[in-house]
């Protein structure tokens, strides 16, 4: 099969021929239709991962996966060939704490060896992928390979924030940038309900925020986002997923009493949290890392009901390394997907 190989870190993809992969009796083959690309990769291949521990290489990347169960192991019930479906990337071991309340996002053992199709398992930037079927689900009707995959990791993300801050229907939420997490944000909160803000430095997004589902548009300049947000009320829940701290901090000024802010976004920094303005508020902040199996199924069936579509670009396989420097140079409106197979069903 055709895969795209990251030899080791600091080198670019290979394009090479290489043997499908078996599968064992728990597992699922399957072909894949779409592979988001995500900023994980760019780490992932600028070596970030082998200063922390495991060297995966040499390594198929892509883990926003969507496709067709091609082969199941023999212990396999839950799936059949022609099944489409996508995959859920963190491999938690589903026996620690974590794993046992509920948060396998945070599971132990994954965290420790950081065990994940695309990072250090071969992953989606390839014809076929074998994944243990436990973390394989049906993708909905009504979604199509390109649009679902996303949602398997830059989706899940956001929705994952919002389950973490016990966003409801009666919520304000402030969503702060307009970006690969951000643009699919918008839509999600529209679609559980709550009042949505967008937060954006960026003029030509405000329109755009509109029609992903935001009924107000912050523009993030200068030093009055904290007081714009008051005027409405205070956020009861912010949810970051910029790199820009002194946007957060800002922000941070209009949470509401009771209000949730947070981190979504690998932003890098401090924040400085005045204690009395926290204890005589109550409020929080917190922060979110993917989401759960479930809350996956959960955000799956949202996106076919409520047209939950992340705006994306496809590319063939092969240009898997353009992409990347699209990536980099932000020029990807807001999600990149290859294409490994065209899709027949
Ligand atoms: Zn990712
Ligand atoms: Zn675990």
């Amino acid at each position: 099969m055709r895969a795209a190989v990251l030899e080791r870190a600091g080198m670019p993809l290979e394009i090479k021929e290489v043997p499908e992969p078996a599968i064992g009796p728990q597992d699922v083959l399957v072909r894949v239709h779409a592979c988001g690309v995500c900023h994980t990769d760019l780490h992932l291949i600028d070596g970030l991962l082998t200063t922390i521990g495991p060297s995966p290489f040499p390594l198929i990347p892509g883990h926003e996966i969507a496709g067709v169960v091609e082969k199941v192991g023999d212990e396999v019930a839950h799936l059949n060939p022609g099944d489409r479906a996508g995959v859920y990337w963190w491999l938690s071991c589903g026996c620690c704490p974590c794993c046992l309340a509920g948060q396998e996002e945070v599971c132990l053992q994954a965290m420790a060896t950081m065990r994940a199709i695309g990072i250090t398992r071969n992953g989606g930037y390839a014809e076929y992928v074998a994944v243990p079927a436990a973390y394989v689900f049906p993708i909905p009707e009504g979604l199509d390979y390109a649009d679902a995959a996303p949602l398997y990791c830059a989706g899940l993300t956001v929705y994952g924030a919002f389950k973490n801050a016990g966003l409801h229907s009666a919520h304000r939420v402030a969503i702060l940038g307009v970006g690969g997490l951000g643009h699919l944000g918008l839509q999600i909160a529209n679609a559980m309900g709550a009042e949505v803000i967008a937060i954006t430095s960026s003029e030509a997004k405000q329109d755009l925020a509109r029609q992903l589902g935001a009924h107000h548009v912050v523009h993030a300049s200068g030093h009055d986002i904290g007081t714009r947000l008051s005027d409405f009320g205070g956020a009861d829940v912010i949810v970051s997923t910029t790199l820009d701290f002194q946007a957060i901090r800002e922000a941070m000024r209009g949470l509401a009493p009771l209000g949730t802010l947070v981190i979504a976004g690998m932003a890098a920094g401090r924040l400085p949290i005045d204690p009395r303005t926290f204890i005589l508020s109550q409020q929080r902040v917190i922060g979110s890392y993917l989401g759960s199996r479930r809350d996956l199924q959960e955000l799956l069936q949202l996106a076919a009901r409520f047209q939950i579509r992340p705006m994306l670009e496809t590319f063939p396989l092969e240009e898997v390394n353009l992409v990347h420097q699209y990536l980099r140079d932000n020029k990807i409106r807001f999600r990149g997907v290859l294409i490994p197979n065209e899709a027949t069903v």
